[in-house]
Parts: structure tokens; C-alpha cells; sequence
């Protein structure tokens, strides 16, 4: 039996649980500026829980755990939903999945080893809206509020293009149709690119962004954002519903609805684990953003049978993907220098694990615009998430956590690496020290990328042993490693025999790299591995490439003015001419990359790969694209030569269909990489 005073201190800990929660929905939901990251909110939302679970008297009608959303703001007609909108529960794992459905099963009175049917569908990460059609036509459109009462945005929402003002007969005289607005990448990077020009603050992610573009008093601003819907569901309508949720989609595709493409019918609890399992690998490859699976029961009689509890349907749950953001503080800002001369602010923060398991404890800060923009200050609580897998950054400041007494960051003046001072052009966000010859701190980043893995790839020498040879005075370009001796290695720190042995046997063995590798590992400014690869084929030599002028190269396909410019300008520098005769003396001696002649057919075309491929891996396909000549890329445009379709393919097919280009099934590919000399 708990004690009255264990009892007292679950009954504090829950109405600190409601008034984090009630904070949290105001900001997320009515202010668009969340201050936790969505993980830290179902946690405490499940810790609630848990104890209203345990001890229901402590139970409150005006508990977050009762009730959905926010009630909505004075900016907006309030809009009354026939059937409330009800949120879901949650699922964070495989057993949460499997407890689902013998939860689902118990109710239905099934036996254990029955198999209930449910459709899968992509949990679409934007706003929940209902739209009200009354004979045929739109009436009202709202978003969700505290499920009851919405906000009237009927006037924002008639400017989503795939919204139909009117249905497609035969439709119900009057009916609710519910679903999620949102923004695809394409159309959040352009309104934040603009945004960025015109000074204004960009949006942390697409969600934020179709929220505050959706709950625009000025529909103008609206209409300029092409923002997206998918329809899933019915409110209250006049006639009886479709007999399945499979047969409900259908039904709204007839009227005109968009629906998502890729909700399937799963026999199973098992085929719905089987597909969140390759969600949670491809979902990084569709245009828009999901946040996790919703799971729906696909029997209408079923789901009315289980019914609803409070704020969420027993016949519905939704998994949710691994949190990609956490919150952390940042204990310090560090200005680094890049082997271009760039200075990068990196925040170093207190460690914070990010799925699926990373220890982050440095996030770029990109630059002072942003930092200004950010207003991020040392002490300050930020959430954080990884961008594009990789590089973790910085969010945005939690305000309200802020400590007394932190000041604005600003850059120093000075380069951290040799004092110069530091110039910023007007109009660049790029800061920059200009001692590009002599600075030491470039000059260890440029040998960094030299020796890197997708440059040189000497292993074993690091960061560390970089700075070292350097601080040591045994090298000042990667020219130098080349002359290196154990002798002259065994004297440094934290050298034993057997370690100066391996760096010299790497070195030795980088000799003969291929010529594109070379190029990329040369470290000229705008030159990353694909133009370094395009160079390689064009010029076949590096004495070639050095002597290209700015025309030749920038009559090659896809190298622009300003690399051409910047190409010519390296092979200009002293340094350059010193690096290279001293890479040549050591018998650094690249190996032309070896092209077929026919692989011109690849050459300058872009590959989009999508779905699914059966007999070789993306990477694979990409490679062999590459080695053709050709350009694999993840989005599809006009200008994309062709899209190859594996298995479960989807936006990215249907954007090729309309917009004419060739479609490829994975054998054609093959047979076409075969026939101009591919694997
Ligand atoms: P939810 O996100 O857990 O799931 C329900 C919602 O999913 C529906 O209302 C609907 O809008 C959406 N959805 C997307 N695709 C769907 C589909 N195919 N079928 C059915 N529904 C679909 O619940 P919620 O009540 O909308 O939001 C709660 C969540 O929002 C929290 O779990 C949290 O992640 C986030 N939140 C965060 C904060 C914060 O401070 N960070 C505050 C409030 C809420």
C-alpha cells in the first residue's frame, strides 16, 4: 500500500505533469513555438497517464491526458465539429504494437491466436483539419482545437489546391471529411530560402511551417504557400459509412479526395510490424514528412464494436518513429576554422543521445546570421536534432529557460588558429580568416580532408596526429606527409613503434589514388566528389586539369562560372604549385578512372532510384550510375533522366509519370548499364 506521503508526492508530481503538458499544447498548438522536443512530451503525457492509471481519482476533467489539443485562439471564428476529432494513442516499440492488438482482440472477444485485419498508413506529420461538405460542396474547413470546437480557416484552406470544393458524385448530402495538412520539403526549403532573403526568421520544420501558414489572418500569404492535404477519415455524415477503412479511402478518392497512396491492408499485427519496419528505412526518401505509422482496425463493425476511451479510439493507435530531436545546454560556443578559411560556430553541449544511438555533444551553428537569428547564448537550454542524418544543429532556444545574466554570441574578430583578423563580405553569412597560406589552423583542416575516407583514405592519422605533425614542425602541406620517417614519428606523443609503422604503411599505399579521389582530396574551394569525379573524366590528367582555363572549364557539363573561376585560382596559388611538385617527388602517381567509351550513354544524366530494388542495394545502383558517367539524385524534376521503379515505389513514380520522364523497372537499368559497360 502506498503511504499517504507517496501518495501526496504522486499527486504533486501529476499536477506538474498537467501544467507542463496544458504550457506545452498553448505553445505547440495555438503559438506554433513549441518548447519541448514532441519525445519529451509523450513522455511526460505517458507518465501522466501511467498515473491516472494507477490511482483514477486523481483524475482531472481538464487533464491533457482527457482531453485533445487546445482550445483555440480569438483570432479565428470558432467552428463546432459535428463528431469531435479525437487524437490517438501511441505506440514507441514492437511489444507496444503487439499489446495493441491483443488488446483489440480481448475486447472483440477473439482468441489469441485470431488475426485481426488493420490498414497501415503513413502518419503524416502536419495539422489535423475537417472539412465540411454540404451537398457536395465546401461549407467549412477548421482545424481540430480541443476536438469539440476548431477554428474557422475555412478561407485558407479553400486556397489548398487539393482540396475539392466540390465532390465528385454520388456523395453523401451533407458529410465531415477529416485529414492532415502539410508542407513537402521542396516547398519548405523555397519559403525559407525566401524568407532568408527578406531577413525574416525561417521555420524550425515543415510542420511549423504549414501551421503558421495555415492560421494566417491574411489568406493572400496562404495561397503563395503550396501547401499540401491527404484525407483519411469521416466526422459525422449522413450516410452509412464505407464497411472498412480500405473501402472508406476508396470511397474518397471517388470524391475527388487526395489520398495517400501508400496505405496498405495488413492480414496481421505481424505485417503491420513488417511494414513500420520499412517505413523507418525509406521514410527519409518521400518528399514530405512523417512522423511514425497509424494503425487502424479496417473493419467498420470491428471499430464500432471497440469504440473510444476520453481522447483517443480503441481501434486505432498510432507508432510513432524514435524521437530525432532532444534537449540539451550548451556549455560553449567555439569558433572553428575550416580548411577554406570558413569560420564555423560550434556549440558544444552537454550530452544528449539522438536515435538510433549517436552521443551528440557538438552542434554546428552554421554562422552569425543564424546565431542572431537563433539568438543562441551560451547557458542556453536548445533543442537539438541531426540534419540529414549527420551534422546535429540547433533548433532553437527554449526562451523560458533561459539563465540570468548570458550575453548575445558574437564571432571573435581575430582567427582563433593565428590572430589574423577575421573579414566578413558584405552580404555573405560566411565569416572568414584570409590567411589562407599561412594560418595553421587551415592548414590542418586541409590535410584532415586529404587524408579523409572519401578522399586519400590514409588511415590511421586523425585530427590529432594532423596537429601534431604540424605543431611539431614536421609538415606544412600533405605534400610533407609523403617525406615523413619513423624516425622523425617515434619522438611525438603517444607514438608507439607499431602505430608510426601503420601511418607510414597507409601513406605508402595512397599513393596511386584515383585521379578523382586526387582532385577531391586537392580540397578546392566548391569542388565536392561528384564535380571532382566530373573533372577526372574530362581531363584525364591532373597537369591537363591544371592547365584548363576558365572558358574550358566552364564549358563542361554542370562546372559553373564560379568553379571554373575557383579551379583556376587554386592552380594559381604558390602553395598549390609547392603541394604539387612535392606530391609529385614523393611519386604520388593518380590512375585515370577507368570509363568505357560507350558510358557516354550515362554521361550528364541523373538516375532518381525509388521503391525498393531486389538484386542490388541503392548504393550499389548508385555506384554503377557513377561509374558511368552519370549523376545519381534524390529528387525528381524535369530535368532527371531517368527514374528507376523497384518494388513499393511511390511519389517519386508518380511525379515522373507526370512529369515525362523515362521510367526505368530495375532490369531495364540493369540492361542498359550492362549494355554500355557496367556491372
Ligand atoms: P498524435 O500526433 O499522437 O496522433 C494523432 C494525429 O495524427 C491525428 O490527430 C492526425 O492529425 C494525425 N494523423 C496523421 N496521419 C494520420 C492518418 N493517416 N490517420 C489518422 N491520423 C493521422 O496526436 P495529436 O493529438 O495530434 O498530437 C499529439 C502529439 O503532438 C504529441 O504526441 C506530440 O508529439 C506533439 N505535441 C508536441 C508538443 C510539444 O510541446 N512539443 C505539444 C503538444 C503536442
Amino acid at each position: 500500500m502506498p503511504t499517504l506521503d507517496s501518495l501526496q508526492v504522486l499527486a504533486a508530481r501529476a499536477e506538474d505533469l498537467r501544467a507542463r503538458l496544458s504550457h506545452a499544447n498553448y505553445q505547440y498548438y495555438i503559438l506554433d513555438q513549441p518548447e519541448l522536443a514532441d519525445s519529451e512530451y509523450d513522455h511526460f503525457l505517458r507518465e501522466l497517464s501511467e498515473i491516472e492509471v494507477a490511482h483514477p481519482e486523481m483524475i482531472t476533467a481538464d487533464s491533457p491526458t482527457q482531453r485533445v489539443g487546445a482550445s483555440p485562439q480569438s483570432d479565428f471564428q470558432p467552428h463546432s465539429h459535428r463528431q469531435p476529432m479525437l487524437s490517438l494513442g501511441n505506440a514507441f516499440n514492437e511489444e507496444e504494437l503487439t499489446a495493441f492488438d491483443e488488446k483489440v482482440k480481448r475486447h472483440l472477444g477473439l482468441a489469441e491466436d485470431a488475426d485481426v485485419v488493420y490498414v497501415a498508413e503513413l502518419k503524416i506529420d502536419g495539422l489535423a483539419i475537417s472539412l465540411t461538405y454540404d451537398q457536395g460542396v465546401l461549407q467549412k474547413g477548421a482545424t481540430r482545437g480541443d476536438g469539440f470546437v476548431g477554428e474557422d480557416i475555412t478561407a485558407n484552406l479553400r486556397t489548398v489546391s487539393s482540396l475539392p470544393l466540390r465532390l465528385r458524385p454520388p456523395h453523401p448530402e451533407f458529410v465531415e471529411v477529416r485529414g492532415e495538412v502539410f508542407l513537402d520539403h521542396a516547398e519548405f526549403a523555397r519559403i525559407n530560402a525566401e524568407r532568408e532573403v527578406s531577413g525574416e526568421a525561417v521555420f524550425a520544420n515543415p510542420r511549423n511551417a504549414a501551421a503558421g501558414s495555415l492560421r494566417q489572418l491574411d489568406t493572400a500569404i496562404t495561397a503563395k504557400r503550396k501547401l499540401s492535404a491527404f484525407l483519411y477519415a469521416l466526422g459525422a455524415s449522413s450516410s452509412r459509412g464505407a464497411s472498412s477503412q480500405k473501402e472508406l479511402l476508396e470511397t474518397l478518392k471517388g470524391w475527388g479526395m487526395r489520398v495517400n497512396p501508400e496505405a496498405v491492408v495488413c492480414p496481421n499485427i505481424a505485417a503491420v510490424i513488417a511494414f513500420v519496419a520499412t517505413w523507418t528505412e525509406k521514410k527519409a526518401s518521400l518528399p514530405y514528412d512523417i512522423d511514425g505509422i497509424v494503425v487502424k482496425v479496417n473493419s467498420s463493425a470491428q471499430q464500432q464494436d471497440l469504440g473510444a476511451v476520453a481522447r483517443t479510439p480503441r481501434w486505432a493507435i498510432a507508432y510513432k518513429f524514435p524521437a530525432l530531436q532532444g534537449r540539451t545546454t550548451i556549455l560553449d560556443i567555439v569558433a572553428q576554422v575550416g580548411r577554406t578559411g570558413a569560420i564555423t560556430p560550434v556549440a558544444i553541449v552537454a550530452a544528449v543521445t539522438l536515435p538510433p544511438n549517436s552521443v551528440v555533444q557538438r552542434a554546428t551553428l552554421h554562422n552569425q546570421l543564424e546565431i542572431d537569428r537563433k539568438d543562441v547564448r551560451i547557458g542556453d537550454t536548445v533543442l537539438i536534432q541531426k540534419a540529414g542524418d549527420v551534422i546535429p544543429e540547433i533548433v532553437q532556444v527554449v526562451l523560458e529557460a533561459r539563465p540570468e545574466g548570458t550575453q548575445p554570441y558574437k564571432l571573435p574578430e581575430t582567427c582563433p588558429a593565428c590572430g589574423t583578423p577575421l573579414v566578413r563580405p558584405e552580404g555573405e553569412a560566411v565569416t572568414r580568416c584570409p590567411n589562407s597560406a599561412a594560418c595553421p589552423g587551415q592548414t590542418a583542416q586541409r590535410i584532415v580532408h586529404f587524408v579523409s575516407r572519401r578522399a586519400l583514405d590514409i588511415q590511421w592519422l586523425g585530427e590529432k596526429h594532423v596537429t601534431q605533425l604540424i605543431e611539431s614542425g614536421l609538415i606544412k602541406d600533405a605534400g610533407d606527409l609523403f617525406s615523413l620517417t619513423k624516425e622523425q614519428l617515434l619522438p611525438l606523443e603517444r607514438m608507439g613503434d607499431k602505430l608510426a609503422d601503420n601511418i607510414l604503411a597507409a601513406i605508402a599505399a595512397s599513393k596511386t589514388p584515383p585521379l578523382s579521389r586526387l582532385v577531391y582530396a586537392l580540397g578546392i574551394r566548391l569542388i565536392g566528389e561528384h564535380s571532382s569525379e566530373i573533372l577526372a573524366r574530362q581531363f584525364g590528367s591532373l597537369e591537363k586539369l591544371q592547365a584548363a582555363t576558365t572558358e574550358e572549364l566552364n564549358a563542361v557539363f554542370e562546372i559553373g562560372l564560379t568553379t571554373a573561376e575557383s579551379i583556376v585560382a587554386f592552380f594559381g596559388q604558390a602553395e598549390t604549385t609547392e603541394l604539387l611538385s612535392k606530391l609529385t617527388n614523393a611519386g604520388v602517381c593518380p590512375v585515370t578512372d577507368v570509363y568505357t567509351a560507350q558510358a557516354e550513354t550515362f554521361a550528364g544524366k541523373s538516375f532518381v532510384f525509388t521503391g525498393s530494388l531486389q538484386t542490388m542495394t541503392r548504393e550499389q545502383a548508385e555506384g554503377i550510375v557513377k561509374k558511368l558517367g552519370g549523376r545519381a539524385s534524390s529528387s525528381v524534376s524535369r530535368q532527371t533522366g531517368y527514374v528507376v521503379a523497384g518494388e513499393s515505389a511511390g511519389s517519386k513514380l508518380e511525379k515522373a509519370k507526370l512529369l515525362g520522364v523515362t521510367v526505368l523497372t530495375e532490369e531495364e537499368f540493369a540492361a542498359l548499364a550492362e549494355g554500355v559497360g557496367g556491372e
